[in-house]
């Protein structure tokens, strides 16, 4: 997945999670989704947040490889813990916009290693899609329209203004 579609797919989760908890969709909250959408790709020099990481994702993407095991439950569990020991609505955004981007992944050809390290086979879902490709072009737009449709109906809007 690309960025863009990371960030789109993860805040519209994020917005649906809103609708059916008492979770409010504040301004930190939705920048921290969008951040948290993007650190698992930081295993990889080329990508967006990777190309912003000042020789990070070199490192990373050296040591596990990409979509190694920042794409795994158990970093997900980390960010977990973070909010735990953190509590804010930025570090709650931060751990639901990392995981649905293990999620995005899970859905692309190539998948994730979610038990990583300690199984490192590749899993995905058997309904995929090709990053990059027409497919996901559609999922950017009907993710789009899902958040546009939450900030709407469930007003939305106004949390994140208050
Ligand atoms: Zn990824």
């Amino acid at each position: 997945m690309k960025y863009r579609t990371h960030i789109v797919t993860s805040v519209a989760a994020g917005a649906g999670v809103v609708t059916t908890t008492d979770i409010s969709f504040t301004f930190p909250y939705v920048i921290g989704i969008a951040l948290g959408a993007l650190i698992p790709d930081i295993d990889e020099p080329n990508s967006f947040i990777g190309r912003r990481s000042f020789g990070l994702a070199r490192l990373i993407k050296t040591a596990f490889g990409h979509r190694g095991i920042t794409h795994s439950l158990l970093a997900c569990f980390l960010f977990v813990l973070l909010y735990q020991k953190y509590p804010s609505d930025f570090t709650l955004g931060i751990a639901i916009g990392y995981a649905f981007h293990i999620v995005g992944d899970f859905f692309s050809k190539r998948g994730v290693p979610l038990f990583s390290p300690l199984f490192k086979k590749k899993m995905k879902s058997p309904l995929t899609y090709e990053t990059g490709g027409s497919q996901e072009t559609v999922l950017f737009y009907i993710a789009l329209f899902t958040l546009i449709y939450f900030l709407y109906e469930h007003k939305l809007y106004l949390q994140l203004l208050s």
